[in-house]
């Protein structure tokens, strides 16, 4: 469509090359057929009754005409996020709903981008820059392909509040197995060559290992499919391990680790979920971490070092939420012989299942921490 500048409108009746112009945005839309012959430029009824609906639907005043207004908002539409560079040019703001979709998933990811209002102005380049710069994206304001993908992969990521999927009956601790449908990939770090941490004979990739297997026969018990990144033998990369989990469509993925330091004194039980520390992040994957790292808490008596936004690529490829785990330091001696005791071991892996049951339950279903027992044991 060309110049947007003051217009005779259009109407039934009128035709010419703007009218072809119209309607070809309305074909666009999917809100006209193809034309028949000799109608491409013929402001017939099927045209008015577009135009008609299009106004509505974009809370324009409906008349079934085609004037100024209504003839910028059908070249706005036609523009979907990817179609084009968006950025901010003083001289001619760039219009479009790709504008406002981009400006609304910024509003979402938490960045002030103003108003969605599909006009690039300063206040979403701003709310861009800042959003580049907390991905570790080239920050030039301009939205571009890189840009894209980084909000594309955001997409399922940051959900406002619990999935609406869990809208389950609250009678769910009768109900037998209750993670049905659910996909859960664990992934247990290090792995071959790759020991991680070691004491002694044992080594924090077996022990992590052994923790996995413990989580999967508990979950796989409450109906949920669960899927373990590696073998004892293997050490997938840590793209092998986020593709795998995309790949399997997971609902949750859970990766594990165990801490050392040099200092004896540093000990207890860390998550870590997507999340910039300003005000972008997983809200499911936080709300996962922290009820992780609190039943393991209640059930073993570590020490809890909280919960912590963290932007590393283990969490920001994986398309679900995702979280990681930290439990516990080898090199503190109390931590240590909880960790290399296998009793212990199928305690912390109740306890990520009872996370894993809260974080699909209905809130007013949520035992208190430390309380919730799968009816049917493992
Ligand atoms: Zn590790």
């Amino acid at each position: 469509m060309g110049s947007e500048s003051s217009m005779e409108p259009l109407g039934p009746g009128s035709r010419g090359p703007a009218v072809a112009d119209v309607r070809a945005a309305l074909r666009s839309l999917g809100l006209l057929g193809p034309d028949a012959d000799g109608a491409e430029d013929h402001y017939d009824q099927p045209t008015e009754l577009a135009v008609r609906h299009f106004q509505q639907v974009r809370g324009l005043s409906v008349d079934g005409r085609v004037g100024t207004e209504t003839y910028r908002a059908l070249s706005e539409a036609r523009w979907s996020l990817g179609d084009r560079l968006l950025h901010h040019d003083p001289e001619r703001p760039i219009r479009g709903d790709d504008v406002t979709n981009l400006q609304e998933r910024l509003l979402e990811l938490g960045y002030d981008a103003g108003r969605a209002d599909g006009i690039f102005g300063r206040e979403t380049e701003v709310g861009l820059l800042a959003f580049q710069r907390d991905y570790g994206l080239t920050a030039d304001g301009t939205c571009g392909p890189g840009t894209l993908r980084a909000l594309r992969q955001l997409g399922r990521k940051v959900t406002g509040g619990r999935p609406q999927l869990l809208r389950q009956s609250a009678s769910f601790v009768d109900s037998g197995p209750h993670l049905i449908g659910r996909r859960i990939v664990v992934d247990p770090g290090h792995g071959g060559p790759d020991p991680g941490f070691t004491v002694g004979e044992t080594t924090e990739a077996d022990l992590v290992l052994d923790l996995a297997s413990r989580i999967e026969g508990r979950l796989a018990a409450a109906g949920a499919t669960v899927y373990l990144t590696r073998g004892r033998d293997q050490n997938p990369t840590l793209e092998e391990r986020t593709t795998f989990a995309n790949d399997a469509r997971a609902d949750l993925f859970i990766s594990l680790h165990m801490d050392a330091q040099s200092s004896q004194h540093a000990r207890g039980v860390a998550s870590y979920y997507y999340g910039t520390g300003s005000g972008t992040s997983s809200t499911v994957g936080e709300r996962f971490a922290d009820l992780a790292r609190r039943e393991m808490v209640a059930r073993t008596g570590m020490l809890d070092l909280g919960g912590h936004p963290k932007t590393w690529d283990l969490l920001r490829m994986t398309r679900m939420p995702s979280v990681r785990l930290d439990c516990g330091y080898l090199s503190h001696p109390v931590d240590r012989q909880l960790l290399l005791d296998a009793k212990l071991r199928g305690t912390v892996a109740s306890a990520v299942l009872a996370a894993v049951q809260r974080l699909f339950l209905p809130a007013d279903a949520d035992p208190p921490t430390g309380t919730f027992v799968l009816p049917q044991k493992v």
